[in-house]
This record gives C-alpha cells, sequence and structure tokens, in this order.
C-alpha cells in the first residue's frame, strides 16, 4: 500500500506478526521514513485463470511479473514501477471477488498500465499478447499511440525514447573517442 502520509509506493517492513486471520506489519515509508502499520489478511480463496483454450490454472503473481519484466527490459523505468504495477494488477484481481478471470481480462490490463508507463514495453507486450500476425496490424496501433500522443501533450510519467541529455551524451562520446585517437597517432 501507498504510504499514508505521502503517497510514495515502496516501503520496508520493519516488524511483522501473526494476528488472528492475518499478519500485521509494521512499515517504513522509503520516501519519508514515516511509519505506519498494515495488515494483511491471508487470500480468501484461490483465483483461476481462464486461458483462450480454456484450459484453468491457478493465479501466480510470479508469471505475470515475468511478463511485464520481459516487456519492460531495459527501459528506462523508475525503480518499484514494475512491481508496483504486478501489484495492483494483482489487489484489482482479488477485488473483483471472482474465482475465475479470463486470461484476456489480465492482458488488456497490463497493457492499459504499460501504456501509461513507457509506450515501448505497450508495443512489445502487445506484439507477442495481442499475436500481431502482420505488420500492418502492429503499424496501426503505433499510428494509434502516435496520434493519442500528438491529441494529449506528452505525461509526465512518460519517459522519452531517447532523452536529450543521453543523446548529448552519445554524441559527445563520439566526438572525444575521436579526438583521443586522433592523439594516439
Ligand atoms: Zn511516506
Amino acid at each position: 500500500m501507498n504510504c499514508p502520509y505521502c503517497g510514495h509506493y515502496d516501503s520496508k517492513v520493519i516488524d511483522s506478526r501473526d494476528v488472528n486471520e492475518g499478519i500485521r506489519r509494521r512499515r517504513q515509508c522509503l520516501g519519508c521514513n514515516s511509519r505506519f502499520t498494515t495488515y494483511e489478511r491471508l487470500q480468501p480463496a484461490a483465483l483461476f485463470v481462464v486461458k483462450k483454450d480454456e484450459r484453468r490454472e491457478g493465479f501466480s503473481r510470479d508469471k505475470l511479473l515475468t511478463g511485464i519484466r520481459k516487456a519492460c527490459e531495459k527501459r528506462p523505468l523508475p525503480a518499484g514501477a514494475i512491481d508496483k504495477l504486478a501489484d495492483d494488477i494483482e489487489t484489482e484481481l482479488y477485488q473483483k471477488g471472482k474465482a475465475e478471470i479470463p486470461s484476456a481480462v489480465i492482458g488488456d490490463m497490463v497493457m492499459e498500465g504499460l501504456k501509461g508507463l513507457d509506450h515501448v514495453a505497450y508495443i512489445r507486450f502487445a506484439s507477442v499478447y495481442r499475436e500481431f500476425t502482420d505488420i500492418t496490424a502492429l503499424k496501426q496501433e503505433v499510428d494509434t499511440l502516435v496520434s493519442a500522443e500528438a491529441e494529449v501533450s506528452q505525461p509526465t510519467s512518460q519517459l522519452p525514447l531517447l532523452p536529450d541529455d543521453k543523446l548529448e551524451q552519445l554524441t559527445n562520446g563520439h566526438r572525444a573517442k575521436r579526438v583521443k585517437a586522433r592523439v594516439k597517432r
């Protein structure tokens, strides 16, 4: 849960103990160092994911996390953003209070989350999940993103594909190398 004082998403557990039907945890916010208490109840019932071929398997947060991580590989995302997305989706799934959830619903939730986080990760996930069979469908999705971005000015949470300072670094680095090479000769 987010810090009740500053809203920061990450905290560390400094003490935990079993209480009647769950676990009481004393936490410290990693943003403002405030301490607060959470009570975690044991998950009441198992949640099953219904796959495309109607097979069912138990919901796995690890699987969800792996899928998101793969899409976000080497993307410059803020620390904890991926875990936060997985946590939010897991919470939302359990809050639905259903015993079974179609895998497509989870896929859509991941897509929605990635869309607000990183467009490259979003396209990567979409290309696997939506199984784009031809480049036209993929291009359509990219075009939709680009035109949506042009309408709304770039959200602050969205990182540019190549930040200006990085671009500068790259060009400077290139120049520096050339100078060095000349000096050696
Ligand atoms: Zn805080």
